[in-house]
């Protein structure tokens, strides 16, 4: 505690931020005030707008500044494919590691009742109304290769298949360059388990 009810107050507010504990925050707060004044003062005005401007897409639930993000409303993306992940991390990762060109939906999480996080949660009502669009021919369920993601994903293949679209899953495979003996048990037995015929 210092002598600063308001840099006890900052030190605290920066405890938000994930992988932040006291002594992290407090190093922060110091750093800020010792040698970047003006650069925290331009992160708390960036800050304050993001907070109160930056929303959701209405179409696919990522972070937008507009009712409806640049993506879904480009009209040089492929509408028949879409693209369903957990978060928007997961979105730029295959934004920046394919040439992915279809549209995306993000669930902004992962099906887990025990949190509380259920189809409604995960907007999962506006991805069947997309579905009923009739634009949508591949469903990529994108889900991380957990037990929950698994789960997700064969909720979210129902859906598709009820509303007469295919969906296909990411193949969780062992790593280009990769070794068998240095690759996981469960990624293992998952690319054993999805081989495919070799011509
Ligand atoms: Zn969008």
């Amino acid at each position: 505690m210092s002598s600063s009810p308001l840099l006890n107050e900052l030190i605290e507010a920066l405890r938000c931020l994930p992988g932040v504990g006291g002594k992290s925050a407090q190093r922060m707060a110091f750093h800020l005030l010792e040698r970047e004044r003006e650069r925290g003062l331009k992160l708390a005005t960036v800050l304050q707008q993001a907070m109160q401007k930056i929303g959701h897409c209405s179409r696919c639930r990522n972070f937008s500044e507009t009712p409806v993000c640049a993506t879904c409303a480009s009209s040089s993306r492929d509408r028949h494919v879409l693209c369903v992940v957990e978060s928007p991390t997961d979105l730029a990762a295959i934004e920046q590691a394919t040439g992915y060109r279809g549209q995306y939906f993000v669930l902004m999480g992962r099906l887990s009742p025990l949190d509380g996080l259920g189809p409604e949660e995960l907007g999962l009502g506006l991805l069947s109304e997309r579905l009923a669009e009739g634009e949508v021919e591949e469903l990529i369920l994108a889900t991380n290769p957990t037990v929950e993601g698994e789960a997700t994903a064969h909720y979210l293949a129902q859906l598709a298949r009820a509303a007469g679209i295919r969906p296909t899953r990411l193949a969780h495979g062992v790593p280009l360059g990769g070794e068998l003996e240095y690759v996981d048990r469960g990624t293992l037995a998952h690319a054993f388990g999805s081989r495919q015929s070799v011509d």
